[in-house]
């Protein structure tokens, strides 16, 4: 397999054909990585959090666990997970929760950097929406208040991903300097099978 580096703050997108299997890797350990997944024949067609949550009957996937599409059907499936902890519950870091929550005015979160790796493959940036966010921790209190906690991946922790169907994904490593980053932002790796072509906006 390929490795490819995503510097912090940044993101990338490539292709995977059906069968073929990708992983997101936390190289420094505490840091989270926002997913899409879109239809290749159809990019309208794309992840859902709330389809997956209904499928799977719970709001976090670890080994085992489907991804499901806007269409009901499967487009991911995790094959591996080192951690077992990701959020379906938030959606990606944008300009605007960047400069709300976490003081960091001007700058792109992880719904710019996907928007921007992904759009060479013709998926326009306001499908980006839903994210699996790889590594993130969020607790829900008394069954209402969601709150983020600090990321628990270790140094080295790996999911590995099946695609379901042919499909687009795109993976940034996520900007907040806050506790969902554990405070600061460190670079995300993605392996993907040799031979395919990276979208990067770094
Ligand atoms: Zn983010």
């Amino acid at each position: 397999m390929l490795t490819q580096r995503i510097p912090e703050k940044r993101g990338l997108a490539f292709e995977v054909a059906a069968g073929d299997a990708f992983e997101v890797v936390d190289p420094e350990g505490q840091q989270v990585a926002d997913l899409v997944a879109f239809d290749a024949g159809d990019p309208t067609v794309r992840f859902s959090t709330k389809y997956s949550y209904r499928r799977n009957g719970k709001v976090r996937v670890t080994d085992g666990d489907t991804l499901y599409a806007t269409d009901g059907g499967e487009i991911l499936s995790i094959t591996a997970d080192d951690c077992g902890v990701h959020d379906l519950l938030y959606a990606p870091c944008n300009e605007w929760v960047l400069e709300d929550y976490y003081d960091q005015p001007g700058e792109n979160g992880c719904r710019e950097n996907l928007g921007e790796a992904i759009a060479p493959l013709g998926v326009d940036e306001s499908l980006v929406l839903d994210t699996l966010n790889v590594f993130m921790k969020s607790t829900i209190a008394e069954q209402t208040y969601v709150d983020i906690r600090e990321p628990p991946s270790e140094p080295g922790d790996t999911v590995r991903f099946r695609a379901e169907r042919d499909c687009y994904v795109a993976v940034s490593s996520c900007a907040g300097e806050s506790v969902v980053n554990a405070g600061e932002t460190n670079p995300i790796d993605v392996r993907v099978p040799d031979g395919t072509v990276l979208h990067k906006n770094f």
